[in-house]
């Protein structure tokens, strides 16, 4: 709430709305309505909603408001809608603004629900969407065309951490009047300077680092009050993807710890990466904030960290990769990511599973490659855990 507070303070205290009992932590209003002191009043309020005024859950709800009000602040977004889960966020943010005809570039490097919705649905419904390599500026220019509507792009891929520059892409993607939508799970809201490098709507599953403790899925819209308020909501509240009050509260909980949670997580992401770089099992590790990454620059440049996440691969294949998962102890083979419990995945026979033996080449996901979560454990421990599990290999 004031402009001045820094990232801390807003996680804590912005968007708070207390009722009369003056709670000190944030109330669940688990109410799906809201009842009216008069019917002259429930007709005003149907025909112009008020700022602390609500309808109907499925429209907005105080818990959920507090929640979108805090992120927003914190992304320093003008507005934010949540929602039910990351993938109605990625959904809504596209289909509200495109109609039949209309023109889209998007990186392909992409999430495999986010792919679907560019590949599967917008397309059949006569939008067409150009993929692109995301780390090449020039091929962004090449597709991008006078009347190309929007642009869509993970700012830091899964699993393979290639940094897209979202300045150089916004710039080309401006100079045609296309909106840039970017989904920044990976560069996490706290690294996040997507707003300031040209994006005008970024998109969070909320399920990853916001909760980080593994229990709810959400996701959010932030952009600006024309965009979420004329563009969005309508789209949202008439197609139901709002996010359940509970949810808010959990991710409110979330977000009191997330500036101390992340900043620890990259800082042990940085010295398991360090301490891999080199092992003779491994014939790559990547990390954003290793200076050999080849997109460390934008890294140092247009974020203000490196992220959670890391990839490495193993030597020897699936076979080895599989045996390096099963050995280890402490780190649990799940697919979650931003968790405060590490996380394994091997990303060619699970998250990436879909995609063709050509798409998987393309992307870099190797049948070696694993994705690691760095979690909220003891640095030392998650190290030797990985050590121990490479003499498995
Ligand atoms: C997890 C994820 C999503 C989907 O979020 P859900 O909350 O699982 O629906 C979308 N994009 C990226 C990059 C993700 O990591």
């Amino acid at each position: 709430m004031a402009s001045d507070w820094k990232t801390r303070t807003k996680l804590v205290h912005d968007g708070i709305r207390r009722s009369q009992y003056g709670e000190v932590s944030e109330a669940i209003f688990l109410t799906q309505g809201f009842v009216y002191d008069t019917a002259e009043q429930a007709a005003q309020r149907f025909q112009k909603i008020g700022d602390d005024e609500f309808i109907y859950a499925r429209y907005g709800n105080p818990t959920v408001r507090m929640f979108e009000e805090r992120l927003a602040a914190l992304e320093g977004a003008e507005d934010g809608f949540a929602t039910a889960s990351g993938m109605a966020a990625v959904n809504a943010a596209l289909m509200s603004m495109l109609r039949a005809g209309d023109h889209v570039v998007s990186s392909e490097a992409l999430f495999g629900s986010c792919l679907y919705i560019l590949e599967d649905i917008l397309m059949r419904y006569g939008v067409e969407v150009t993929f692109v390599d995301g780390t090449d500026l020039d091929a962004w220019r090449a597709a991008i065309r006078p009347g190309t509507k929007a642009v869509f792009m993970e700012t830091m891929s899964n699993p393979t951490l290639d940094v897209i520059d979202l300045r150089g892409v916004s710039d080309l993607a401006h100079a045609v009047g296309a909106t840039v939508i970017v989904d920044n799970v990976f560069a996490t809201p706290i690294f996040s300077r997507a707003l300031e490098n040209g994006a005008d709507v970024v998109v969070y599953s909320t399920t990853k680092h916001v909760d980080g403790q593994g229990r709810c899925l959400g996701g959010i819209v932030l952009g600006t009050k024309d965009y979420i308020r004329k563009t969005l909501e309508p789209y949202l509240k008439h197609t139901g993807g709002a996010m359940s009050p509970f949810t808010a509260w959990v991710m409110l909980k979330g977000m009191d710890t997330l500036d101390l949670r992340v900043r620890a997580q990259a800082s042990s992401a940085q010295a398991i990466a360090e301490a891999l770089a080199g092992h003779e099992g491994l014939s790559r590790v990547v990390f954003p904030g290793l200076p050999d990454h080849p997109h460390h620059a934008i890294v140092t440049d247009q974020m203000d960290g490196p992220g959670t996440i890391l990839a490495l691969e193993i030597r020897g294949g699936q076979a080895a990769a599989f045996r390096f998962l099963n050995a280890l102890e402490i780190i649990l083979i799940s697919n979650n990511l931003g968790d405060s419990k590490s996380i394994v995945t091997h990303p060619a026979t699970t998250t990436h599973q879909r995609l063709s033996d050509a798409q998987k080449a393309r992307l870099g996901i190797s049948d070696g490659l694993v994705r690691l979560s760095v979690g909220l454990e003891d640095t030392g421990d998650l190290i030797r855990d990985i050590l121990d599990a490479l003499k498995h290999i």
